[in-house]
């Protein structure tokens, strides 16, 4: 059964976490580090060297002066936010007392498994565990883990400190005082969660592919072109953006490689449609490469 992720009652169990340790500081992970010691809870940033967790620092005080700029903040929660976050490349300092650990290193399920496996051994067996994976199965990861009831999905989005939805991902195995535990810290963090069992995809991959698949199967087929296509989205289903542009800023590549992901895990329906084959093979990736559905 799946619980919904109503808001948090009078006692909010999240507020017993105090210490945090988000592992790897790139795109997500200084992010979520900064949504955390806003909230107030003391963070620390690990990653394999100094320079990542150095570009990673510097991106939360351009975060936080951007939203100083816009008065979402005060000079005074910003610094208190940054004095908050300390770094470490020393995993066992790192985890060292920490009351909740999210991984947001690269997608990749062999190195989340040993990660997750040697954080094991340096929190206690109440310490929450959560990845921020985008497509990769909960279970797989937690089945690496001596303790996996205390393991689930935190899936955040990008910019974490603007990106209001956070899926909680439950796996097999998760508990359902853990589920509760990350839906509470969620809405600790200004976000809105919702509780999705673990399944490729999850809910916001699955669906938001779907529509895109299907926009370029349309243009493919000459129905409409790709500015059209997008209208239909944005003015009859007041989407904030359409698919074709959404696809072209994710990157065709990227969306393709989840594409295949979600055949191989769903069935033919994700089948990746001819015309992103051709223009992946093209160079034709999007934003990144200059030249998408649009020119850039
Ligand atoms: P990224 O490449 O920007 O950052 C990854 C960081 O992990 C780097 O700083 C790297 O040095 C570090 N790292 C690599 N190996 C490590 C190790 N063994 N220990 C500690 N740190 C290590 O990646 P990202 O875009 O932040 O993605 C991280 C995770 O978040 C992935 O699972 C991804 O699927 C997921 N995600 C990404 C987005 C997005 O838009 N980028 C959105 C939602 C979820």
């Amino acid at each position: 059964m799946t619980d919904s992720a109503s808001a948090p009652s009078a006692h909010d169990p999240s507020e017993l976490l105090q210490k945090a340790t988000v592992l790897g500081a790139g795109t997500m992970g200084n992010g979520i580090a900064q949504v955390l010691a806003q909230a107030g809870l003391d963070v620390v940033l690990y990653d394999i060297a100094e320079e990542p967790l150095l570009h990673g620092l510097a991106n939360v005080d351009r975060m936080l002066a951007k939203a100083m700029e816009k008065g979402r903040m005060s000079e005074d929660s910003a610094k208190a936010t940054r004095k908050r976050i300390s770094m470490s490349t020393d995993i066992a300092e790192a985890c060292s007392g920490a009351h909740v650990v999210v991984e947001a290193v690269p997608e990749k399920l062999e190195l989340k498994r040993s990660l997750l496996l040697q954080v094991e051994e340096h929190v206690s067996q109440e310490t929450l565990l959560a990845s921020n994976t985008s497509s990769l199965s909960i279970d797989a990861i937690a089945s690496a883990l001596h303790n996996p009831s205390r393991f689930l999905g935190m899936h955040f989005f990008n910019p974490v400190p603007v990106m209001k939805l956070l899926e909680v991902v439950t796996g097999s195995k998760t508990a359902d005082a853990d589920r509760s535990l990350a839906v509470a810290l969620a809405h600790r963090l200004g976000k809105e969660p919702i509780v999705v069992t673990d399944s490729p995809g999850f809910a916001s991959s699955r669906l938001g592919v779907c529509i895109g698949l299907e926009a370029m199967r349309m243009f493919e087929e000459g129905v409409a072109s790709a500015e059209d296509i997008d209208k239909a989205m944005v003015l009859g289903y007041r989407h904030p953006m359409g698919p074709l542009r959404l696809t072209d800023l994710v990157g065709l590549d990227v969306r393709l490689g989840i594409a295949e992901y979600l055949e191989q895990e769903l069935g033919p329906r994700f089948a990746p449609p001819q015309v992103m084959r051709d223009m992946v093979a093209a160079g034709k990736l999007g934003q990144k490469s200059g030249e998408g559905f649009y020119s850039w």
